[in-house]
């Protein structure tokens, strides 16, 4: 069946990649953390790279691969690693594939944890420039004869700054520098990463590919359009025979097998249950995100909104022209100043305060002294974080549910 619209191959494609034993619909979730073969030399030829399969589970099993096959699919690339969570993905790729005396470019505006990790980075001897993002033109001025990475995520989080894909993607190209984006906020049901010439994506599929806050997960996935013929810093063992493996061969071997934070197999499956929705959640998200944004742009208790859907958001005109069909289920509001953030949220009862999102539920959470916490007053100025900052991950309710519980929270708190 080749011409399924992308909707439909989401909700067939365990059935239709994997071909599962038995007639099921799912592949089944294989737990064996050893495989038996029928003598040793199958084993040895696995273990050299002559013959497909699997030696361990900490490596690879049929269930990471078969989730791998649909990720890979539904992103068009040329393959996929698995790992038991977002961060693991980035760290594993950032750590296989850079070695000390390496420069890389990095956006300024991250998640706080990718933050800290940078820090980490340069503790290992990589030099991180942090740029604005919003303009390529910051990137290219950063770039040196040791560049070896660019690095940002499609919107930014909490503030929702829209990065400059496409010219970063060009400048990219045109230099042979890796792209590496992380795509959590915009699965492909949003954007086409392809189409501005990332090289690897990296995606927490704890966000809104699995989407129900009950599975952690996260994916490498290798676009295809990088050269990897002009990556130095490829072990001699990992340039297999086809090229378009190198990177991700060197990722699945440093990056997997030797820091082994596989995904768990029952993960893998319920990853790829909440794959299967993904285009009908990520639709409704968008469609509330912006009536919520909207509402919330209008209210004499907010300050500011930040939305890539709403007209005046700086990198609006951007945003139309990458996202295909929203702007994501992120938005931030700074409060009026009369307002009492933590009381604000106490006082929301539909809402939940946590920090997720992705998530079918709505959530809510006071960005500086939670997740930004740990990055200091200093790092937040920079990313265009202040104090008063609420992160809201908008869900799929009914729009009414969730624009009532903020009624009655600003009618309570303002006097
Ligand atoms: N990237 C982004 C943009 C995120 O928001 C997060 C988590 O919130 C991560 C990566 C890390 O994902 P995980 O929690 O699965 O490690």
């Amino acid at each position: 069946m080749k011409n399924l619209s992308p909707e439909t191959r989401l909700v067939h494609a365990d059935r239709l990649l994997n071909r599962p034993q038995s007639g099921g619909v799912h592949e089944a979730t294989n737990n064996s953390v050893l495989f038996e073969f029928e003598d040793v030399q199958g084993l040895v030829d696995v273990f050299q790279g002559k013959k497909a399969g699997h030696v361990y589970s900490r490596s690879s099993s049929s269930s990471a691969v078969s989730l791998q096959n649909i990720l890979n699919d539904f992103d068009k690339g040329v393959g996929a690693v698995v790992f038991a969570t977002g961060m693991a993905a980035i760290s594993a790729t950032f750590y296989s594939l850079l070695k000390a005396g390496d420069h890389i470019v990095v956006s300024q505006f991250l998640f706080g944890n990718t933050r800290s990790f940078m820090s980490s980075l340069e503790n290992f001897g990589i030099e991180v420039t942090l740029v604005d993002v919003t303009e390529a033109r910051n990137v290219e001025d950063a770039i040196k004869a040791n560049t070896k990475m660019v690095f940002c995520e499609s919107i930014a989080n909490p503030v929702t700054q829209v990065s400059d894909l496409v010219g970063i993607g060009e400048l990219c190209q045109s230099k042979n520098i890796l792209f590496a984006l992380d795509n959590t906020m915009t699965p492909h049901t949003l954007l086409d990463a392809k189409k501005v010439n990332a090289s690897l994506l990296l995606t927490s599929l704890t966000k809104y590919i699995g989407g129900h806050g009950n599975v952690l997960g996260g994916v490498v996935v290798d676009t295809g359009l990088y050269d990897w013929a002009g990556f130095s810093n490829i072990d001699d063992k990992y340039r297999v025979t086809d090229i378009s493996q190198w990177g991700l061969t060197q990722i699945k071997k440093r990056g997997l097998r030797d820091m082994g934070a596989t995904l768990a197999p029952q993960s893998a499956h319920q990853i790829s249950i909440g794959l299967e929705t993904l285009s009908m959640r990520m639709s409704r998200t968008c469609a509330n995100a912006m009536a919520l944004a909207k509402y919330l742009s209008t209210h004499k208790g907010v300050d500011n909104v930040f939305y890539p859907g709403l007209l005046e958001h700086p990198q609006h005109e951007r945003a139309k022209a990458l996202f295909n069909r929203g702007y994501g289920g992120i938005l931030s509001v700074e409060l009026d100043a009369s307002i009492d953030v933590h009381q604000f949220l106490n006082q929301l009862k539909l809402i939940i305060s946590a920090t997720h999102l992705g998530d079918t539920r709505t959530l809510a959470l006071p960005v500086a002294s939670t997740i930004f916490y740990e990055n200091g007053a200093e790092q937040r100025k920079k990313m265009g974080i202040r104090d008063s900052l609420i992160r809201i991950s908008v869900g799929i309710e009914d729009i009414e549910d969730i624009l009532a519980d903020f009624d009655q929270a600003f009618e309570t708190l303002i006097k």
